[in-house]
């Protein structure tokens, strides 16, 4: 177990250096790859920085050197970076952008495989599969690079993508981390934990993503953090939007928009309800429940804060609201 968790963080390694060179080094990486990428306004020092690649458009570029070097086959295929089509190995992100996603202690543990320009009929993404390294529960793409950010600001942001994280950093936003656009796990919010109380969820208005980011509300409040949720506007994602006002105007935009998530989920659940008094039944007792998950050792005002300014939202008298929390508890 150990050993093959061992051969991975090697092939891995080697993986970087390779697709790095193909990027930076190669006619076709810099005419394909490099060029898109300079496009989207990524430099090279960024590009550098979260050691950015190109596996080239050929079967089996990269199959080919790894074996040379004395990969063998079975963690070729572990590592999801070569597949065996008919008896042959080959690239499985050929022609693709590559980004290596870190654990904590700056050690390559997959990667995320980005088609170049827009994905028509493949997929967009292509990321490492689950083995001993890669468990997607526990990762959180840029955590890496962001913890003394999110250390020294005293907040983490949240986003969905790998290209947010990295226009945010380039844009001097450091306190970054991306969850992939699943919903957020325990595992997830403990790493985050270790940094800061204060997580802010920075998504796109009309994104899947925030659906999956609210189930992991009560997850993240059993946890004692403080969540803030931030809507991206009309058709722009965090990496185009501090494209299009500057990192002042992003951190303007977060301080400004950001609304308590318990409230926020509160605001969402009224306005569905409308004058359905079942309906409202059922939200004071869903907002009673959610209220309920506050760690009531860590945060007893906060507990009460919520009860207050929920009990206002739904025009429902405190002590009741307080009775009907204690039932959950
Ligand atoms: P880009 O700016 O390059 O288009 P993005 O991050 O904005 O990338 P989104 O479509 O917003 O792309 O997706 C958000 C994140 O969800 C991606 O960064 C990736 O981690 C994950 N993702 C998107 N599409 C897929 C896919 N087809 N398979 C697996 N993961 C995906
Ligand atoms: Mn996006
Ligand atoms: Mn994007
Ligand atoms: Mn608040």
């Amino acid at each position: 177990q150990q050993q093959a968790a061992e051969s991975l963080y090697i092939l891995n390694s080697f993986a970087q250096k390779f697709f790095a060179t193909q990027l930076f080094d190669t006619e076709e990486g810099q005419n394909i790859a490099l060029s898109y990428l300079e496009e989207r306004g990524f430099t090279n020092e960024t590009l550098q920085k979260f050691q950015v690649g190109y596996n080239p458009q050929a079967r089996d570029a990269f199959a080919k050197a790894a074996m040379q070097n004395q990969f063998s086959a079975e963690v070729l295929q572990r590592s999801g970076l070569v597949v065996n089509r008919n008896d042959e190995l080959i690239d499985n992100y050929r022609g693709r952008i590559i980004f290596p996603v870190h654990n904590n202690s700056g050690k390559i543990i997959g990667f995320g495989a980005r088609v170049i320009g827009k994905a028509d009929k493949a997929p967009k993404y292509i990321n490492t599969p689950e083995n001993e390294l890669y468990i997607k529960s526990k990762i959180l793409y840029g955590l890496y690079f962001a913890r003394l950010a999110i250390d020294k600001n005293d907040e983490c942001l949240l986003v969905e993508g790998y290209t947010d994280v990295i226009s945010l950093s380039q844009a001097g936003v450091e306190n970054v981390v991306a969850s992939g656009g699943t919903s957020l796990t325990t595992d997830q919010l403990r790493l985050i934990k270790k940094y800061t109380n204060n997580l802010t969820i920075v998504y796109d208005g009309d994104s899947a993503g925030v659906k999956a980011a609210l189930r992991g509300l009560d997850m993240a409040l059993e946890e004692s953090l403080n969540v803030h949720l931030v809507l991206i506007p009309d058709n722009e994602d965090p990496d185009s939007y501090v494209r299009l006002v500057g990192a002042q105007g992003f951190k303007d935009f977060v301080a400004q928009n950001k609304k308590d998530f318990i409230l926020f989920q509160l605001d969402i659940m009224l306005k569905d309800a409308g004058n359905d008094v079942n309906k409202k039944n059922e939200v004071v007792n869903h907002i009673a429940e959610t209220i309920s998950k506050i760690n009531k050792a860590e945060d007893f005002s906060k507990q009460e804060e919520y009860i207050r300014q929920s009990a206002t939202l739904l025009r429902i008298d405190e002590g009741g609201l307080t009775n009907l929390v204690n039932k959950f508890i």
